[in-house]
């Protein structure tokens, strides 16, 4: 059993939390975010992750898990200290280490002798270092800690499991092994590999991974494309590729492309690290602009279907940036609904978990509670994010609602000839 503290307590952070108290240690989570920290006190989930809030009730009762505003309350005690805060992107696209650096600061003071401070956040190559600067200028009595740089994979929508299963776990250490093997005593309960390398390599698996996943997510969306001119089809085709032990089926579904907390800004950041460092990332860029294309050809196709949008009734099916979160925070829905809205068109949505969100995100759409209201009278249905409920929703009901049966399907979820046979006017993504 170990002493944990979590410093951040949002999707990695929270999940990383509940997962150590129930594997057995004592966790303490650490927000500035008073109004979080007072729900998860009272057991209730800020964000919407399965499995999540039954693990997160089932720990506050054993007690092994609780919460704080305060670091003095968590980090003396605590042998390991994990930082989970958010490292979003600045206007020019390198990572914004803000919350990195007054969490270091903070913790520093507090920081018990030979404690290790974990490095989860997402952090550009030689964050090891900055941190080890921040708390070594801070910490008292000349005493002695360690630097980990340990990135994290989880999914949203998976978090749990993930983080429980992990593929592999990387520690990045530059002198300390002591500390490793602590860690790897913590990590041992999750059974899987664990890679221990020098913290800059660690820094990069991150970015390195994210960036190829993004990689093939634009690379399939350009095969799409050219699907469309050639009269191929583009699910075909990746199904085709996929069986390719090479290649792999994962990540080569066409769409609305890629978004979320993770992939845009760590792309974004990997480019900004390439230039700074002298390089020339030509591929990132294509990946990067590939995806922003999707956005516009999806509002360009909606177009070409319906003619002009002023004035016109969009349907909108899904606005988090992917099925079974209610992350909205970069998500496709967003830069396409905008599109939208700017020419005029009066929106309408409907997703299962991120109405909260796209409140405070979306002011200007009219957001309903379930997918029928959504597209009644509309002139057209956008389906963006491959929500399970939209799979098997009621089409042939959905076409009998709508002015016009208009089907923008930007997942791909439906067969286009079933959809057709229903009635639609329908458009996929590269078939
Ligand atoms: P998040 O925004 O959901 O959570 C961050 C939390 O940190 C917030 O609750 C915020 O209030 C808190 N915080 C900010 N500054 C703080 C401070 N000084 N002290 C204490 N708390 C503070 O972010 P997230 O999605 O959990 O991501 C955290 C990090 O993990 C990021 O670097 C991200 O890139 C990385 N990551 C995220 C995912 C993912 O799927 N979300 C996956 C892998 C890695």
């Amino acid at each position: 059993m170990a002493q944990i503290s979590i410093i951040g307590t949002g999707y990695v952070g929270l999940v990383y939390g509940v997962a150590f108290a129930d594997l057995g240690n004592d966790v303490i989570g650490v927000d500035i975010d008073a109004d979080k920290v007072e729900m998860l006190k009272s057991g209730e989930c800020p964000i919407f992750e399965p499995r999540l809030p039954e693990l997160l009730q089932s720990n506050l009762k054993s007690g092994r898990i609780t919460f704080t505003t305060d670091y003095a309350e968590a980090v003396p005690q605590s042998e390991f200290v994990f930082i989970c805060v958010d490292t979003p992107s600045t206007m020019t696209g390198e990572a914004d280490m803000r919350a990195v650096r007054s969490a270091a600061t903070m913790l520093a003071d507090h920081l018990r002798d030979g404690a290790v401070v974990v490095n989860k956040s997402t952090m550009p190559i030689g964050s090891g270092d900055f941190v080890s600067a921040i708390i070594g200028e801070h910490i008292p009595n000349n005493r002695k800690f360690a630097v980990i740089s340990n990135p994290e994979f989880l999914r949203e929508g998976n978090a749990v499991a993930d983080v429980f299963r992990p593929d592999r776990i990387i520690l990045g250490t530059d002198n300390d092994h002591d500390a490793v093997e602590r860690l790897k005593d913590l990590y041992r309960a999750l059974d899987a590999p664990i890679v221990v390398t020098d913290r800059r390599s660690a820094e990069m698996v991150k970015y390195a991974s994210n960036s190829f996943l993004a990689t093939k997510i634009s690379f399939i969306n350009e095969m799409a494309q050219i699907c469309e001119r050639v009269g191929a089809d583009v699910s075909v085709v990746a199904e085709g590729m996929g069986y390719d032990e090479r290649i792999g089926p994962l990540f080569l579904q066409a769409g609305v492309g890629y978004g979320g907390s993770c992939f845009p800004k760590d792309v974004k950041a990997l480019a900004h690290i390439a230039h700074e460092a002298d390089c020339h990332p030509q591929l990132l860029h294509a990946v990067m602009e590939i995806n922003q294309d999707q956005r516009r050809r999806f509002v360009k196709q909606l177009q070409e279907k319906t003619g002009d949008l002023y004035a016109k009734d969009i349907a909108v099916w899904g606005l988090s940036f992917k099925e079974n979160t209610d992350d909205m925070r970069e998500s496709p829905s967003i830069d396409i609904i905008n599109m939208m809205l700017s020419r005029g068109a009066n929106v309408r949505a409907y997703d299962p978990a991120s109405l909260e969100r796209a409140r405070v995100e979306l002011p200007k759409v009219d957001l309903c509670g379930n997918p029928y209201d959504a597209v009644t009278g509309a002139d057209a249905l956008c389906v963006i994010t491959p929500w399970n409920e939209f799979k098997q929703a009621n089409m042939g009901r959905v076409v009998e609602i709508m002015r016009n049966p208009v089907l923008l399907d930007g997942r791909n979820l439906y067969s286009p000839a079933v959809m057709k046979d229903l009635g639609f006017t329908y458009v996929g993504v590269g078939r």
